[in-house]
């Protein structure tokens, strides 16, 4: 086997990020002219149908472990266990905290190679080649590896998803005895930061609220449209440092990285720190008074006017199409 992927879920269903990843780990599997696998590691919901939805992502099998879900070092046993066992080349996630503290103890256990904030993958010569944006992203190296398993980790939803699989991957239990050292730690509580029912990094649509819209309240012309549109509210860290909005909201270089499929900026200038988390939407709206505010350089649509003006307009437009 070629690549062992993460994939983590919650009550039933495995997160949008996670998906990415193990589509792009079959994806890469195949182009080394091998199989893909994906390892997922929680209690009784883990089910067989579950697991085998996997497949649908292109991975042939899905490799089982019983643990405490939400939890890195119980994952790690797992996956050192697989990797060993079955001689995987690479072991790919898909970032968020989880990824990247799997990911890093997985390192540390296997004494292997890593790379994280990786946007892009490719085959070449039979290895994979990891890409990963430096200097603030104004430049990006490749990265190769020297010794097995390569460990690579994504950046927040880098990895788009693809269906088209079987859905009925080969379902394998994974007999492994789980460190003492790593169920010290016990899940207390989950729960969600955001002040909103949405998760920002699956939601569909973000509305993005910056300085321009002139102080906290501001953000009520976000909220509404959000809703209207059925979507979430973000920000960015001019106006989380100032107060307006919680962090958990901020998008950006020191924030989050989402791949929205419409990404509405109001009264955001567009600066490079904030552009590296929402670059990769795949369309991307903007409201700004400065007809040479840097963010209508890389925007689908530009409108230069006042947003206390327009969002309202905006919202009832939405609201009367909705019916
Ligand atoms: C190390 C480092 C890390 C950083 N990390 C991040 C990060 O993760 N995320 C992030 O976002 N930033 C980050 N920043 C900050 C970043 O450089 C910018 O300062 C910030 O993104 C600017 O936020 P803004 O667009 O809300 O504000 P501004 O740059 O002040 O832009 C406000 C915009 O609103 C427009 N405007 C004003 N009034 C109106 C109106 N009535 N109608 C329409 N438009 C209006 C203005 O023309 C202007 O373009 C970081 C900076 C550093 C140095």
């Amino acid at each position: 086997m070629s690549v062992l992927v993460y994939a983590l879920h919650y009550e039933g269903e495995f997160n949008k990020n996670s998906l990415g990843a193990v589509s792009e780990g079959a994806k890469l599997a195949k182009e080394l002219g091998g199989e893909a696998a994906a390892v997922v590691v929680g209690g009784e919901d883990l089910t067989d149908e579950l697991c085998a939805t996997l497949g649908k992502y292109g991975v042939s099998k899905v490799y089982r472990g019983k643990g405490p879900e939400g939890l890195s070092q119980p994952v790690v046993d797992v996956m050192a266990k697989v990797i060993r066992d079955e001689a995987f080349k690479y072991a790919l996630f898909g970032g968020g905290l989880l990824g990247f503290e799997i990911g890093a103890g997985l390192t540390a256990r296997l004494g292997a190679g890593v790379t994280m904030e990786v946007t892009n993958v490719r085959a070449e010569d039979g290895r994979l080649v990891a890409e990963r944006p430096i200097l603030q992203d104004s430049a990006v190296v490749d990265v190769g590896y020297v010794s097995e398993p390569g460990i690579i980790i994504g950046r927040l939803n880098a990895f788009d998803i693809a269906e088209g699989g079987d859905p009925s991957a080969e379902v394998v239990d994974v007999d492994v005895q789980i460190e003492d050292h790593s169920t010290k730690a016990v899940m207390v509580q989950r729960g969600e930061q955001r002040g909103a029912d949405v998760n920002i990094e699956d939601a569909d649509v973000l509305v993005a609220g910056g300085r321009g819209l002139g102080k906290a309240e501001g953000f009520e012309l976000c909220e509404s449209l959000a809703e209207a549109l059925g979507g979430a509210v973000a920000a960015t860290r001019a106006v989380v440092d100032a107060g307006w909005y919680p962090y958990a909201a901020q998008i950006g270089q020191t924030g989050k990285t989402v791949a929205p499929k419409l990404y509405f900026a109001a009264g955001i200038s567009g600066a490079i720190q904030h552009k590296v988390g929402m670059q990769n939407a795949e369309n991307i709206v903007a409201i700004n008074k400065d007809p040479n505010a840097p963010i209508f350089e890389f925007s689908d649509l530009g409108i230069v006017g006042d947003l206390n003006k327009i969002m309202p307009k905006l919202t009832e437009a939405v609201k009367a199409k909705k019916g």
